[in-house]
């Protein structure tokens, strides 16, 4: 049987962990036919095209097209137009990956959709599609994070989790799901990094932005938590520009931020900040890989940089990825002025190189693939 798979992706961080996917389905043709939707949950060329052909994505079978919205407007929105998706395509398996919610929203309209046709799953008959989720377990234990949410949905509605780290394993055991449902295949995410390093090493973004390797600090900043409160994001700014006296900060402002600014007439006040528009993936791998520290509350450059050796603070009082605190070179630096100079202060001290973790080896899709072949069967 020709397994039928629908990948999902809604933004920025979906798309480097399913074009990992893509190309370890890719060597399988004659056992997996995909299928690409895009939720449009993120539309801004920038975040979106631009990087989907960065990272030699298909185009997307089906763009959604949702657009901004609230929650529950998005992923009600994201549901219905991804139930027709489902009867038009009859798939036996979705993949949706990370936490975003569109993540959410296809894993609820998957988990109780059933295919007209019977097939094989785990050696039984079964005609309600199959739902994998990439990235699974991972909690930072912060309700007031939307994403969590998500993470915590979609795994409970999951048939096959896809663990990047241990703490992942941990979680889920404590969840109470079932070992066979959990599978270790490390992190997607690598997979697209290393493979597309020595394109991004080739990236001339520092020339054009004028900077020097390990001669500034890159920033991005988007959790609702950090720029939607006003008071939150101007004593980040205020610390930031701190920092900015000593070493230049490149900030590619995310559009959630961007909109920040202008709702709250706020940006950063020292000159010696360099913002610009999102970038594309190539130019972001070679501005972490030069950078002298990136500073962050995105979830997947805390990943990144722990592979890349560059050491990261994170403007977060918590992390879903403790790995890249444990063993990577992630520091929470929390929110405030003291968690963030304390941290700054102390890699001049004490700079950490931190060793990249178990199975965070660029083979991780091809290891979901395989889970994916014995599992249809
Ligand atoms: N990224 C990018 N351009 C940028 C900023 C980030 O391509 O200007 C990439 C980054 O390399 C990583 C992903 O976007 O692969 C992370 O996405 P984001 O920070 O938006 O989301 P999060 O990981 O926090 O959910």
């Amino acid at each position: 049987m020709r397994v039928k798979l629908v990948c999902v992706a809604g933004g920025r961080p979906n798309f480097p962990k399913l074009a990992a996917l893509f190309r370890a389905l890719g060597t399988r043709t004659d056992r997996f036919e995909t299928r690409f939707v895009h939720t449009g949950q993120h539309s801004d060329p920038r975040m979106s095209k631009l990087i989907c052909e960065e990272l030699g994505l298909p185009e997307p079978h089906v763009d959604l097209g949702v657009g901004s919205a609230t929650h529950a407007v998005q992923v009600a929105e994201v549901m219905r137009r991804f139930e027709a998706v489902l009867q038009a395509e009859q798939p036996h398996g979705v993949v949706v990956a990370g936490d975003l919610n569109s993540t959410l929203a296809c894993a609820l309209a998957t988990s109780k959709f059933f295919r007209d046709e019977p097939f094989p799953f785990r050696g039984k008959p079964r005609r309600r599609t199959v739902l994998a989720h990439l990235e699974a377990g991972l909690r930072s234990f912060d309700d007031d994070m939307p994403e969590e949410v998500n993470r915590r949905v979609t795994d409970c509605l999951s048939d096959l989790l896809f663990v990047s780290e241990p703490a992942g394993e941990a979680n889920l055991c404590r969840e109470g799901v079932a070992p066979e449902r959990q599978h270790f295949v490390g992190n997607v995410m690598v997979d697209t990094l290393l493979s597309l390093q020595a394109r991004a090493a080739a990236s001339d973004v520092l020339a054009r932005l004028g900077l020097e390797p390990r001669g500034y600090a890159l920033l991005t900043l988007h959790r609702p938590s950090n720029v939607d409160d006003e008071r939150q994001l101007r004593t980040l700014l205020d610390t930031l520009d701190e920092i900015a006296i000593e070493l230049p900060v490149v900030f590619p402002v995310h559009p959630r931020t961007r909109a920040r600014f202008e709702a709250a007439r706020i940006r950063p006040r020292s000159e010696r900040f360099l913002l610009t528009e999102p970038l594309g993936y190539l130019d972001f791998v070679k501005l972490e890989s030069s950078a002298k520290v990136v500073l962050t509350d995105s979830g997947g450059v805390q990943d990144e940089t722990t592979v890349l050796g560059v050491p990261c603070i994170t403007l977060r009082n918590n992390t879903e990825r403790p790995i890249t605190v444990t063993e990577g070179t992630n520091v929470l630096g929390h929110t405030t002025r003291e968690g963030i100079l304390g941290a700054y202060a102390a890699l001049h001290r004490e700079p950490r190189s931190g060793r990249v973790p178990r199975a965070w080896d660029g083979n991780a899709a091809e290891r979901a693939a395989r889970v994916l072949e014995q599992a249809f069967a």
